[in-house]
């Protein structure tokens, strides 16, 4: 569909991580008004504040998009405002000044846990607060992360290995072990992420894992032998070990709890030992009953996250909740959200990337998404008049005003600019400001000039 640009259609895109910003990008292709609201003053979500930091040439390149797409002259960037039932705006604010339809892109942000006894201790954490910490997110940046001997990690996916990979260049000399709920021919991290911490792996005793493994997975499941392989294909690549960290990985355990010291302080883990079962089509992991106790003084959850309940949606296993009986399926997927306790539609809310599905997949995958949301989004609009409510800029001034500054695509450009300047005069290849007030500061010292 290509619209009227006179018409002007006006379309919320709520969050401006890679999602919101490739639907963003979609949309205004095709002539609509997009305004970009995000709760973080930068853009970019997980691209800027998960990925990890050595991967420079894809957060290079991904910035580089970024940046492209908000130069285009429909969309406008509106940066430090959330949006949602506890943010700074509501959608029916929005509503009331023109917006005629919304896609949901805030992303899943918000820690999953078991909820196992001992989760609280000191030295237990999820993933996300420590990628968060060493990407210089505001309110993690000067989070004290304390790191003991014997670290164990949940989960065996790629976030698993960038932190790892944090822990071997903070050259910290402890044992890491990473425990998969499955077996090991069905983890899911990739050789190229494997490589940055192939050469810390404990080859032996992953050898001794996958053959400990076996009588458990009884031929269910992917070949176990597999992962060994794809270590050693990764270790030759990698080259020697240059850290004091060994890396381990065990299959085929759930955490069931964690023990404590008299300091409140982690200092062992239970797990159940599962075997592989197929039922049906799929193969799922069962306790064995047979429970196993391993030192830990650190345990970090890397279980994926969840939506953020607070924004107002109906979320079920993590994710907005999604009408199965969508108006404009693309692909056969739904992308409109679904009020199960009303049994209807929200009928100008769509939802994609990581907040129709949580933890799903990479960059490319969330693009995808959003780009297929926004075209159902798109069938939606042809079915409405194009609102002609004057000027974007004339909307936004209609809004309720907060007390917080919103940064425009304006203030992000000075704000890189002195950040880049920085990098720059400290030898670093990035600088980033570790909170909202070092960069609404510098933002708003170059507005006063
Ligand atoms: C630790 C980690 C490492 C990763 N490493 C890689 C990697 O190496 N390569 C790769 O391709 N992928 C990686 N990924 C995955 C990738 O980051 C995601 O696929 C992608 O960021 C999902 O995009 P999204 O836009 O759906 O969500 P997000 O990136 O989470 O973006 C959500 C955006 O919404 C905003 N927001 C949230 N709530 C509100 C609100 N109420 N109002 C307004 N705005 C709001 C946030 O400020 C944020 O900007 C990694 C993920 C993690 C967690």
């Amino acid at each position: 569909m290509t619209v009227d640009p006179e018409k002007h259609y006006l379309v919320g895109v709520i969050g401006a991580g890679p999602a919101g910003l490739y639907a963003a990008q979609h949309l205004a292709r095709k002539g609509v008004q997009v305004v970009l609201f995000n709760r973080d003053i930068k853009p970019g979500g997980l691209a800027e504040y998960g990925i990890f930091p050595d991967k420079i040439k894809m957060r290079d390149g991904l910035k580089a998009q970024f940046k492209r797409i908000l130069a285009l002259p429909n969309v406008h960037y509106q940066g430090n405002v959330s949006i949602g039932q506890s943010g700074d705006l509501q959608l029916d604010q929005l509503r009331k000044v023109g917006f005629q339809a919304f896609m949901i892109t805030t992303g899943a942000q918000q820690n999953n846990w078991l909820g196992l006894p001992g989760e609280d201790l000191a030295g237990v954490y999820h993933a996300n607060e420590i990628a968060f910490h060493y990407n210089h997110m505001p309110e993690y940046a000067d989070l004290a992360l304390e790191f003991g001997q014997q670290v164990v990690v949940i989960g065996a996916g790629n976030v698993m290995l960038d932190i790892v990979n944090y822990l071997k260049c903070e050259q910290h000399a402890c044992v890491v072990t990473a425990y998969a709920r499955r077996g090991p021919g069905e983890v899911k991290f990739d050789p190229q992420t494997l490589e940055s911490v192939a050469n810390c792996l404990d080859v032996k005793a992953v050898e001794e894992a996958v053959k400990a493994a076996q009588p458990l997975v009884a031929g269910v499941g992917g070949d176990p032998r597999a992962i060994c392989a794809l270590i050693k294909q990764a270790q030759h690549r990698a080259g020697g070990c240059d850290s004091g960290l060994r890396f381990r990985l065990a299959f085929l355990r759930s955490p069931k709890r964690l023990i404590g010291d008299s300091k409140g302080r982690a200092k062992a883990i239970t797990f159940e030992v599962n075997e592989l079962v197929r039922e049906g089509e799929l193969i799922r992991a069962r306790g064995t009953g047979a429970l196993e106790t391993v030192p830990a003084d650190t345990v970090i959850f890397s279980i994926g996250s969840q939506v953020d309940p607070g924004f107002g949606l109906p979320v079920s296993a993590g994710n907005y909740v999604t009408t199965p009986y969508p108006r404009f399926p693309v692909h056969g997927i739904s992308y409109e959200v679904y009020n199960p306790d009303l049994c209807s539609h929200c009928e100008d809310l769509f939802v994609s990337g990581w907040a129709r599905l949580a933890s799903e997949g990479i960059v490319g995958l969330a693009r995808k998404d959003a780009e297929r949301g926004a075209q159902a989004l798109l069938h939606y609009l042809e079915t409405l008049v194009p609102t002609a409510t004057g000027t974007v800029d004339q909307a936004l001034l209609r809004l309720p005003k907060t007390d917080k500054r919103v940064v425009a695509l304006s203030d992000l450009e000075t704000l890189w600019a002195v950040e880049e300047k920085k990098a720059e005069e400290l030898g670093l290849w990035a600088f980033k400001f570790k909170t909202n007030q070092e960069m609404l500061a510098v933002i708003e010292k170059a507005s006063k000039a």
